[in-house]
């Protein structure tokens, strides 16, 4: 397996030495491993001692404290420096061949649960590195709950398919990722499926996965007495559960329900280390309304094909609920060509138009709320509402700075708006309170009349059961009750935020794959991390459906800080992971074709608006080539404005940078049109 490098260039990450009061002066120390050429430089302060930097060196490179010891050469001797002394500026470091950190080795392999896009991913990262590994999957497919258990065969991606990619990864580059003549932008689930099902051919993943198989419990098994830490096992127990969860919406909790006490089938696997994906849409909430038995049309769930869509044609409904199922949806009845739909919501909620998700997406720096939501405005013209109006949106007089905080996640697409712009959808404010023969009674005391669907989205608990396999009590960061050699990790169910980071998962599953995997290779930088206690902790709220691996949004988001920003190669792979997605969206999925896409679906569905009678010219696509660049720009500028506050831009060169910006725009605009 390959060596991590340390990287001399930096400070020691969070060194654990006191070394000493913080207004004294900064020297920097240079080690030479002795019978070797290769050096390492560090800042350390003046009264740093011998003892500090071999403790830190055996730290840091993983190496046995006791076989460490530090020398100075005077003259033609040498002499060993004791422990007490001051550290000299020039060092010889017998015990150590090169500074080289050491990956832990493991007596046993390691283990992912979920075999969904995360849990995939995982598991092609631990391919590609050669570290050896199990995935349990409840499900007889791949492709996790999304794909196999929510998703109808209707459903489309809402963000970009260049963004939803299994071997999307930094260090391979753009080439490996699919085009969009042989991956749609919006892939369907079909799309989807047979792209991970290429993905883990190709990579021979199959030998390394057990499907069909629910992780029941995991049993920690302590390292024996006197032995290295690494010893330390989990004893992960699974029940093969045949073709039970295939094509089903699951929870860890409902298996444990139905199989507790059962033996038939029961296995037992040795892992070292573990990354669970468990999905945040594990549990779809479930609710009759009164009047259900009355009301006489459909009634029904609006995911994994259990509502029949084809019957919506020339018919009126009601959709409840105003997520991304919500959109999704929406743009299946209107396919259908159906009549008009209502969407009840306790309150209007912000949905995403496409190019505002290809935008966010592409960002090196998640954009700012306040240029999202003026971004907004044309696509809102034909929703008729100001989106800084909305209940979610915080903001100040001028609207230079806003925050939005939804208890959903986004719904991305254009179509919703075109609907509504067509009189054929309509956003109702209120709870449905019950439903009467072909009409729906909202709290607000409307009834809407002439209806005969009931399409609920009422939203998605997270893993309750995983909590519980895993014996958590909170969640540290990622880790179950702070140990760093178990990653539990999910998307977001909710936004709540100033910034936006993005609307797709690849980039993210990416960076779990790599996060999660660099502590157990280097569990000393978990301790470190540990006792510096900065990672924000999280215990299960049933009430909101969040167990203790869903954190809120903004205390997630502190949470993905803590960890870039205090060991710097996980900072610097995250920079690198965060510039790909611009180099690999603008490659795979340039905004000219993006544009073009969204302009060509737009006006698809015009015309079946028009089939069905409407008339009117159609209404132009409220996005352009120009607005595009311009939004562009912006990015480009907070940026550079970014950079001058964090110091890492003086005032020149910031000027310089937009001096030479100026026309790259204008130029690849003008070659576009
Ligand atoms: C219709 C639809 C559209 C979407 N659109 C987008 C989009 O446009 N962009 C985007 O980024 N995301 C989108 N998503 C969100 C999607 O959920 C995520 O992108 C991603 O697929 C989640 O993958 P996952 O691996 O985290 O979880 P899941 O897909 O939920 O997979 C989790 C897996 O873990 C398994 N599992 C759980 N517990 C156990 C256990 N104890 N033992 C064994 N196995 C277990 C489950 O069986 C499941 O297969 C969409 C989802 C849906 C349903």
């Amino acid at each position: 397996m390959a060596l991590a490098k340390f990287d001399v260039s930096k400070k020691v990450p969070i060194s654990r030495a006191k070394i000493g009061d913080e207004s004294q002066r900064w020297k920097n120390v240079t080690l030479k491993a002795m019978g070797g050429s290769e050096e390492l430089s560090f800042p350390v302060m003046q009264a740093s001692t011998v003892n500090e930097v071999r403790v830190m060196l055996a730290e840091v490179l993983g190496e046995d404290l006791s076989k460490i010891e530090l020398y100075e050469k005077k003259g033609c001797q040498m002499k060993r420096l004791r422990n007490h002394e001051e550290v000299p500026t020039k060092v010889l470091v017998k015990g150590i061949k090169n500074f080289a950190r050491k990956v832990e080795i493991y007596p046993h392999p390691f283990v992912v649960l979920g075999a969904g896009h995360l849990g995939l991913r995982q598991a092609l990262h631990w391919q590609k590195i050669g570290q050896d590994f199990i995935l349990f999957d409840r499900k007889s497919k791949i492709g996790g709950n999304a794909w196999n258990g929510i998703a109808n065969k209707t459903s489309k991606l809402q963000s970009e398919g260049a963004h939803y990619q299994l071997d999307y990864d930094v260090s391979d580059g753009v080439e490996r990722l699919l085009p969009f003549n042989k991956y749609s932008f919006w892939p369907s689930r079909d799309d989807i499926l047979g792209h991970f099902h290429d993905v883990v051919t190709e990579y021979n993943l199959w030998p390394h996965m057990v499907m069909s198989t629910q992780i029941m419990d995991i049993e920690i098994i302590p390292e024996p007495k006197g032995a290295h830490e690494r010893m330390k096992a989990y004893k992960v127990k699974h029940l093969h559960v045949g073709d039970r969860f295939q094509g089903q919406q699951d929870a860890t909790q409902n298996a444990l329900a139905e199989f507790s006490g059962q033996t038939l089938g029961m296995g037992e696997a040795m892992a070292s280390c573990m990354a669970f994906y468990p999905g945040a849409l594990a549990s779809p909430h479930r609710k009759t309304f009164p009047g259900e038995d009355i009301f006489g049309g459909q009634v029904g769930y609006g995911f994994n094909d259990e509502f029949d869509y084809t019957k919506t044609t020339g018919q009126n409904g009601i959709v409840i609920g105003m997520g991304a199922f919500a959109v999704e949806n929406i743009r299946t009845v209107m396919e259908n060509n159906s009549g008009k739909f209502y969407i009840i919501a306790r309150h209007h909620n912000l949905l995403l138009p496409r190019m505002l998700s290809w935008y966010v997406n592409q960002s090196r720096m998640p954009p700012p709320a306040a240029v999202i939501l003026r971004a907004m405005e044309p696509m809102y013209k034909y929703y008729g509402k100001d989106p800084w109006s909305y209940h979610s949106v915080m903001t100040n007089a001028d609207r230079s700075v806003a925050s939005i905080k939804q208890y959903t996640r986004w719904g991305i697409g254009d179509i919703y708006f075109l609907g509504v712009f067509y009189g054929k959808v309509e956003t109702v404010e209120g709870q449905l309170k019950r439903l009467k023969r072909r009409m729906a009674v909202i709290t607000s005391g409307r009834v809407i009349k002439d209806i005969d669907h009931v399409i609920k989205t009422l939203g998605f608990d997270s893993d309750f059961g995983i909590d519980k396999i895993n014996h958590t009590k909170k969640h540290v960061g990622y880790w179950p009750d702070g140990d760093y050699r178990r990653w539990v990790a999910s998307d977001q169910s909710a936004i709540d935020a100033s910034r936006f980071g993005g609307t797709a998962i690849s980039p993210y599953a990416a960076l779990c794959a790599y996060w999660g995997t660099h502590f157990m290779h280097y569990p000393e930088d978990g301790k470190r991390l540990l006792e510096a206690k900065i990672l924000a902790e999280n215990v299960a709220k049933p009430e909101v459906g969040a167990a203790a691996y869903m954190f809120e949004p903004r205390v997630a988001a502190t949470v993905q800080v803590a960890y870039g920003s205090s060991v710097p190669e996980m900072g610097d792979w995250q920079a690198s992971n965060d510039a790909f997605k611009k180099t690999s969206m603008w490659a795979v999925c340039p905004p000219e074709r993006f544009l073009e896409e969204c302009e060509k679906d737009w006006f698809h569905y015009c015309r079946k608006f028009k089939e069905f009678g409407d008339d009117r010219e159609f209404p132009p696509y409220p996005y352009t080539l120009d607005w595009t660049f311009d939004l562009l720009r912006q990015e480009e500028e907070d940026g550079i404005q970014f950079a001058v506050k964090g110091g890492q831009l003086t005032k020149e060169q910031a000027d310089e940078l937009r001096e030479s910006n100026i026309g790259k725009f204008e130029q690849r605009c003008g070659e576009a049109k």
